[in-house]
Formats: C-alpha cells, structure tokens, sequence
C-alpha cells in the first residue's frame, strides 16, 4: 500500500502528529510505504498510484489549489487530516485582514524580514478567501484535530491501511468530559486569566467561555482536564454542521441561556471577539459560513476578499 502525506497552508504539525504515533509508525510502515511527504522526506512531486492520501493545511494560495487538484487526482482515497484541512482552521483567520495588511506584516514587519521591505512579486497568487479542502475536491474521509490527536489516530489509521471500518463516537467534547454542573449564581463571562477555575465543576456553568458543547469529540476533553475552557480545536460537533440552523455562535448563545435564565440577546452581546473565541478553526469553511444564521460573514469584511 502507497500512502502520501500533502501539505497545503498549515503548520505541518497534522505530519508531527502522525510522527508521534512513536514505535507505531514502524507498524504502519510495515503495512504501507510512505511515497511522499514533503514533511519527512526529500520528494518534490507525489507519484502516481498512490493508494491513500493524507491532505493537511487549508487552500489559501494557487499553488495549494493545484497540488491539491495533483494529489487527488492521483490517489484512490483523500483523507483531509486536521481542521485545517477539514474547516479551513487557523488558516482562514487571514481573511480576518486585507491581502495588503497580511503582505505587508509578513513582508515588512516581523522582526526576521530582509530590511528593504521587498514584497515579493514571484509567489502564488492569493485565492479570493481560504477554503477547507472539501470545498475544493471530493473527500473520502475527515479526520478533524488541532492536531488530531494520538488517540484518535491510533484508532483510525491502522483500521484504515487494513480497509476495515472503525466505529467512533460522534458527539460533542462535553461527552467526553467528567466535569459536573455546580451551583449557576451570579453567571457572569470571565477571561481565561480571570481567577482559577473549580476543577469539579463545569467550565461553563463557572462563566469561562467552554466551547465544549459545540465541539466535536475524539480529544477525551483534553483541554477542560487540564482546567483550561475547549476553545473549539475539533471543529463543530455533527448536529452542528448538519443542521441550517445550527451554528457555533447561537448554539453558544442558546445553552448559556439556557443555562443562566439570561435572554439570548443580552448573553449574545456580552461575547466579546466573536471571530477568535468562536471562529478561530472555521472561518475558512464555505459550508459554515453558508449557513443561514452563520456570522462569519458579517466577520470578514468585504474589502478582505
Ligand atoms: S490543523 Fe493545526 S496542527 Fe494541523 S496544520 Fe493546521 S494549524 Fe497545524
Ligand atoms: S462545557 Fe466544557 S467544562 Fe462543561 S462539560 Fe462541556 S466540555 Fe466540560
Ligand atoms: S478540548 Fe477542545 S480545544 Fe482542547 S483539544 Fe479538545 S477540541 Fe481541542
């Protein structure tokens, strides 16, 4: 079996992510060659034949578009890997800024820049917006995850190299949580740096901005057993994305309402920054933002584009 590992704008750490699979990776290596990944390895082009193809990184820029069109057409299955992939991840939080602001800052003003402040003019065009993979080529398979996370990966791959289907769980992070809902007095929305967190009860109902209830599983809730709110790194939970009406700032607003007894117009004005507590892993995915209720457009402005 042939296996590729994509990279398109992302971090790369979808590939670490794999890596750290430790002494499993010599099991999937006895199953599978690995023929391309620019990550760990000196290969330009992916080869034809290619039996599955992990595709990380969302499709910011031509070049993206094209090895993406490449890899597809070159492989039998396509497993967008990470939220980037999935959703556009961090990746779409670009289209928060003008092409102009984003080249200037990369360009000019971080601190490791040449000093003569040359834009360059020889890299691939920018698209008009980020896209998830799926909204560009047909996927296979969705494996969400900021990166994904071992777990879930050790469950998936070596199901997936022997073609046999794995059953997961398919509800939100607070299902894999073992916090309990304590006393709900004078609900009031705190900053992470705001106090310490009770460790028993649940991070929402203590007024910290827990995205748990919104957020696909498959991280054992990694981030609420650390005392530290989920702030959505798995992309939306599936009732979420299925349903128009559902979307992951009124789904939000709802369940601290419900919570709390407060009007969902008073709680949905006291969130603060929606596009990064509540967008940062999907602003790039045309299917949230097409959703009737979502507010990513209104997010992004219409210069951006
Ligand atoms: S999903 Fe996260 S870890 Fe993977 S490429 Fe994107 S930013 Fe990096
Ligand atoms: S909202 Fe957060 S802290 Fe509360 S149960 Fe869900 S994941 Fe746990
Ligand atoms: S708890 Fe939320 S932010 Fe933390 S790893 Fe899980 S999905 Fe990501």
């Amino acid at each position: 079996m042939k296996i590729a590992i994509e990279e398109l704008a992302g971090c790369s750490g979808c590939t670490i992510a794999v890596l750290d699979l430790h002494e499993m990776i010599l099991d999937v290596i006895e199953q599978a060659e690995i023929v391309y990944s620019p990550v760990i390895m000196d290969v330009k082009e992916p080869p034809e034949g290619i039996d599955i193809a992990f595709v990380t990184g969302a499709v910011r820029n031509a070049e993206n578009e094209e090895r993406l069109k490449t890899i597809r057409a070159r492989a039998n299955t396509l497993v967008a890997l990470g939220t980037c992939a999935v959703y556009g991840g961090i990746s779409g939080l670009s289209m928060l800024s003008s092409r102009e602001d984003l080249f200037n800052y990369v360009y000019r003003e971080v601190d490791t820049v040449p000093p003569d402040g040359t834009i360059p003019t020889d890299v691939p065009p920018f698209l008009y917006r980020a896209f998830a993979v799926g909204d560009k080529v047909k996927v296979d398979y969705f494996i969400p995850g900021c990166p994904p996370k071992e777990n879930r990966l050790r469950q998936i791959l070596p199901a997936m190299m022997a073609g046999d289907r794995v059953s997961l769980s398919r509800k939100s992070v607070c299902s894999e949580c073992d916090r309990i809902m304590g006393p709900i007095e004078n609900w009031t929305l705190k900053r992470r740096f705001e106090g310490e967190p009770d460790r028993e009860y649940c991070l929402l109902g203590q007024g910290y901005l827990c995205l748990g209830p919104v957020t696909f599983c498959g991280c054992e809730a990694a981030c609420p057993a650390k005392n530290v709110p989920c702030h959505g790194c798995n992309g939306p939970s599936l009732d979420i994305l299925r349903e128009p009406c559902r979307d992951i700032f009124n789904m939000t607003v709802r369940r601290i309402s419900d919570l709390t007894d407060r009007p969902e117009k008073e709680v949905a004005a006291e969130l603060y920054d929606v596009a990064h507590t509540m967008y940062p892993f999907t602003m790039g995915s045309q299917v949230m933002e097409d959703k009737e209720i979502s507010k990513i457009r209104e997010l992004i402005k219409e210069g951006n584009r």
